[in-house]
């Protein structure tokens, strides 16, 4: 199946409310009925109301960085899944490197999240990946399975078929290093053939792999035209409005 490509842009903790509503505005704008690509934001929990209503009626989704497993409880600080869908936003990041490295999340809770996820009909991107050392070690694929296996976990085939995935190396994001298009290719592969494995071929055929690691304007169409690959999480490029419109005018011209 040809795909759209489908490019987001993960904002992490950057942005104030200010550059966040003219970021939206300019996006907004640059996008107008550009077409042929799916586009999405994550910015801040605390923009996702502004950022959604701005963008309603553009194409472009919103996308939370995260969510919590539980629906509501004690859990200061915390924002559940149930939010987040109630102030539009249609999917979540869930098991961001950033969030298993720096915040020690586990493969289960990243389960749970995920089940909580599509229990809201919020649509998880799952974030997977190996870090240098599991690299090296000639560790990629097992680290890969062992992330897709737990992380899907008793997840029925019809939320599996509405699943989006990304493939993140740990050494790639932030640091400049991307992954040559080829070795992405690579484990894109791995991870659609291991979904066949489980899930069937039209799910595997279906389902889209996103590529994320310090992704930019000048390799995002190289990455974009490996067959495997089917959208980007862009992290730091995403981060000034022109370099992301950029990015996506490449990805579509793969
Ligand atoms: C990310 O945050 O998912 C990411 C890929 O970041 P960067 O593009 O900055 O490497």
């Amino acid at each position: 199946m040809i795909k759209v490509p489908f490019i987001i842009g993960n904002w992490k903790m950057n942005l104030s409310f200010t550059e966040a509503v003219e970021y939206v505005k300019v996006l907004r704008n640059k996008l107008n009925g550009s077409g042929k690509t799916l586009c999405g934001i994550c910015p801040s929990y605390v923009f996702l109301k502004e950022v959604c209503d701005s963008l309603k009626g553009s194409g472009v989704s919103v996308v939370a960085q995260n969510i919590h497993s539980e629906i509501r409880g004690a859990y200061t600080g915390e924002v559940s899944a149930a939010m987040i869908k109630e102030v539009g936003c249609s999917y979540t990041l869930i098991g961001h490197s950033e969030r298993r490295h720096v915040f020690g999340e586990t493969d289960s809770f990243v389960n749970a999240k995920m089940k909580t996820a599509f229990s809201v009909d919020l649509t998880p991107i799952l974030c997977i990946g190996e870090k240098l050392d599991e690299r090296t070690d000639g560790k990629t694929e097992s680290v890969v399975r062992q992330q897709l296996k737990e992380g899907l976990r008793e997840i029925g085939i019809d939320q599996i078929k509405k699943l989006v995935i990304a493939y993140e190396p740990v050494w790639a994001i932030g640091t400049g290093k991307t992954a040559s298009p080829e070795q992405a290719n690579e484990v894109h592969l791995f991870i659609r053939n291991t979904i066949k494995k489980d899930y069937g071929e039209t799910i595997a055929n279906d389902l889209y792999i996103l590529y994320g690691g310090s992704v930019n304007p000048d390799n995002a169409r190289e990455l974009m035209m490996q067959p495997e690959v089917n959208g980007l999480l862009v992290g730091g490029a995403s981060l000034k409005v022109e370099s992301f419109v950029e990015i996506i005018d490449r990805a579509k011209n793969q």
